[in-house]
């Protein structure tokens, strides 16, 4: 309602504003949309406990698939090349790893360097789980911030350099989390990111 009526009066009564208010009425727009897309991304959130499906046998190419098909503008205007291994099967939320590979690729694509994005997700097998990587070429990350990323809220950017609410990577270590597996990043500023989680290969229903 917010949004949608401060838009509207824009249109409608915009060129009646004066300058100053034309500006005001600028900063409300912008402020109800990333309010908007805070709500959104929180509810998401806190979903991930409170909403999240019964674990089944998933293959894993499946969800990233969805993830990638979900992210097609993006990669598109971009001209991204994204490679996968072959995925194995797991027992897990499917609607979950799809929300969990999209927020990987989809900051790789947004934090991208100054080369064409390369995406190459690669899934390795221990004994007693799989391990998942989401490499890609971007502008990396300082050893200092590799825990502070997956709280909530916390950007390495301001919004006019990148937009987001820093709720992403909280949402992908909360569902891993809930798979009983754990995610970590290693990067060096300016060479790329790597982001691992982990699948137990036996967990009970979540
Ligand atoms: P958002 O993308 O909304 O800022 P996230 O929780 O997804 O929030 O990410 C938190 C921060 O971690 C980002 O603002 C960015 O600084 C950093 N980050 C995440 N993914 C990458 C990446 N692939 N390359 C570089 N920095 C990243």
């Amino acid at each position: 309602m917010v949004s949608s009526y401060t838009q509207l009066v824009v249109k409608r009564y915009g060129e009646r504003l004066d300058g100053d208010a034309k500006e005001f009425m600028a900063y409300v727009v912008d402020g109800a949309a990333r309010m908007k897309q805070l709500i959104e991304d929180l509810l998401a959130y806190s979903r991930v406990g409170t909403k999240g499906k019964e674990f089944k046998p998933v293959a894993v190419e499946a969800p990233l698939k969805r993830a990638i098909t979900n992210l097609r503008a993006a990669i598109e205007e971009s001209g991204a090349e994204i490679t996968y291994d072959p995925m194995p099967t797991v027992n897990a939320d499917d609607v979950q790893l799809a929300q969990l590979f999209q927020n990987l690729m989809g900051n790789a694509l947004k934090f991208k360097g100054p080369e064409k994005a390369k995406i190459r997700v690669e899934a390795k097998e221990n004994p007693a789980e799989w391990e998942f990587h989401v490499r890609d070429n971007g502008i990396g990350i300082e050893p200092q911030y590799f825990e502070r990323i997956f709280m909530v809220f916390q950007r390495l950017h301001n919004k006019g350099e990148y937009p987001g609410t820093g709720i992403g990577l909280a949402i992908c270590k909360k569902v891993v989390e809930r798979h009983g597996g754990r995610i970590w990043v290693e990067s060096q500023s300016g060479e790329g990111s790597a982001f691992h989680f982990t699948l137990p290969k036996q967990k009970g229903n979540g």
